[in-house]
């Protein structure tokens, strides 16, 4: 539960007081929509906004009030209510707005692509290059990135992010799959969830609709370009953050978007020329739909049968690792990573004798 008095603290400091109906019921003016019926409980957290032909703005979650009215993210809202360090990525981000950005310059592959002409491309209607400072939803980007345990700089460098501000993905810290200097395909990760009622979710991440996809994703490795010089080892995991946690550590990393693989995918890692691959699959069971029409039951299973394999049979050096037990590739220490690919196990084809 979070600390009432703070939160009460905050309210005082950040909305505008119109009355007190009881002990725990306090009114506002709505922070989204200026109307007069903003209503809180104080001791339960639930806010909402009255004036539903206005905004109808709605939430049982405090965290929500504060990071939207702080423009911060609802952890770090939630972090501060609960009386935990306050503001750590707002720190953060003065620090980096304040020491780092200003010797960065726009990222090399930012430089040579213009985000109106996308002939070959994606459509990036209604995104920015990310540019701290610019305003509060590049700086939560910003922030994403940072609590994430990424060096901004290096993270812009390497990929260019994209900041979207209009939209279906608006809200979103855009991770682009360069190719040739333009924008393929992209995935658009939450970083402000701006739902309005309780029962919908947006999805933390969100791909280009099918109709704008020029290449479907199954035919794509992100990071793509690492094929090409990939260095001793490269590895392989589902999602993008998962592999940029493993380019951190100096690995070279593709990822490939699920834990389906497609020929296409599989024959794109069977041209690279590291010396070793390593999978690194998701953690945990398959939903029992994919278990029925794949006939495995693990992500590993699958990528064993389904990559490792193969890839064996056409003489590739393949290694496995199995996923931390206690978090995802992108959520645990550095260290728990390397003592996952320290104990990567070398897969041998069934052929083989
Ligand atoms: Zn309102």
């Amino acid at each position: 539960m979070f600390d009432d008095d703070r939160f009460i603290e905050w309210l005082e400091d950040n909305l505008d007081f119109t009355a007190r109906t009881s002990r725990t019921e306090w009114h506002f003016t709505c922070p989204f929509c200026g109307g007069s019926e903003f209503y809180v409980n104080v001791v339960s957290g639930k806010w909402l906004c009255f004036h539903e032909r206005n905004c109808g703005r709605r939430s049982q979650n405090p965290a929500v009030l504060v990071s939207e009215v702080d423009g911060s993210t609802v952890e770090a809202a939630r972090a501060f209510l609960l009386g935990e360090e306050e503001a750590v990525s707002q720190k953060k981000i003065d620090a980096f707005l304040d020491n780092e950005y200003a010797q960065v310059a726009q990222p090399a592959q930012a430089a040579t692509v213009s985000l109106s002409g996308q002939e070959a491309g994606v459509n990036l209607y209604g995104m920015e290059y990310l540019a701290p400072g610019s305003n509060r939803l590049h700086n939560i980007c910003v922030e994403h990135i940072l609590g994430r345990g990424f060096d901004c700089n290096w993270f812009m460098q390497n990929y260019a992010p994209l900041v979207g501000t209009q939209g279906r993905m608006s809200n979103r810290l855009i991770l682009p799959h360069w190719r040739d200097g333009f924008v393929i395909f992209y995935q658009g990760r939450l970083v402000v969830d701006d739902s309005s009622t309780e029962d919908f979710e947006p999805p933390k991440y969100l791909n280009p609709k099918n109709e704008e996809q020029k290449i479907p994703r199954r035919h794509l490795l992100w990071n793509e370009n690492r094929l090409l010089n990939p260095g001793s080892v490269l590895v392989v995991t589902e999602g993008i953050f998962k592999a940029i946690a493993f380019e951190k550590l100096g690995y070279s990393c593709v990822a490939t978007y699920g834990s389906m693989v497609s020929e296409e995918q599989r024959r794109q890692l069977i041209f690279s020329s590291p010396d070793a691959v390593v999978l690194a699959p998701d953690r945990g069971e398959l939903d029992p739909g994919l278990q029925r029409s794949t006939g495995m039951r693990t992500f590993y299973d699958l990528w064993r049968e389904k990559l490792a394999k193969p890839m064996v049979s056409a003489g590739r050096r393949v290694l496995m690792i199995v996923p931390p037990e206690h978090g995802d590739y992108d959520e645990v220490e550095s260290q728990c990573l390397l003592d996952c690919m320290s104990a990567a196990r070398p897969i041998t084809s069934k052929f083989s004798i």
